[in-house]
């Protein structure tokens, strides 16, 4: 997708703080952190959401998650715990429309994130 944002970065062409990047994912800190670690994940390849990603992208997916765990594990919050989520849609809170894992933690998480 031209115009997306995460697309852009998963391409290269817009700068961010990026963690860990694969031929199907990248993972990048969010600019406007909600807690200490604040990383989001992300499929190089466009969805909108979760909902468009089908079930034909199971291993995408799979793939997605465990680099989610990755990611806290490398970012030292694995065994502190952390907390993992995708918005989807107007109501859900969503406001980049590029599915994208939030992986936080690094401090007690409480009540409402990202
Ligand atoms: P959501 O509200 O679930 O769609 O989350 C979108 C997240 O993307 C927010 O937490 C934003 O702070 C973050 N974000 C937006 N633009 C960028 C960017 N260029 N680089 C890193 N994070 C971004």
């Amino acid at each position: 997708m031209d115009e997306c944002i995460f697309c852009k970065i998963a391409q290269g062409d817009m700068p961010a703080d990026t963690v860990y990047q694969d031929e199907r994912v990248t993972a990048f800190r969010d600019v406007s952190p909600q807690a200490k670690t604040h990383v989001l994940v992300i499929p190089n390849v466009h969805y909108d959401s979760l909902n468009e990603a089908s079930a034909d992208e199971s291993d995408l997916l799979a793939h997605t998650l465990r680099i989610c765990a990755m990611v806290a594990r490398d970012e030292g919050i694995d065994e502190s715990g952390y907390r993992m989520l995708t918005n989807i849609g107007e109501e859900g809170g969503q406001s980049v429309a590029h599915l994208h894992f939030h992986v936080m933690g690094g401090q007690e998480l409480t009540g409402k994130l990202a």
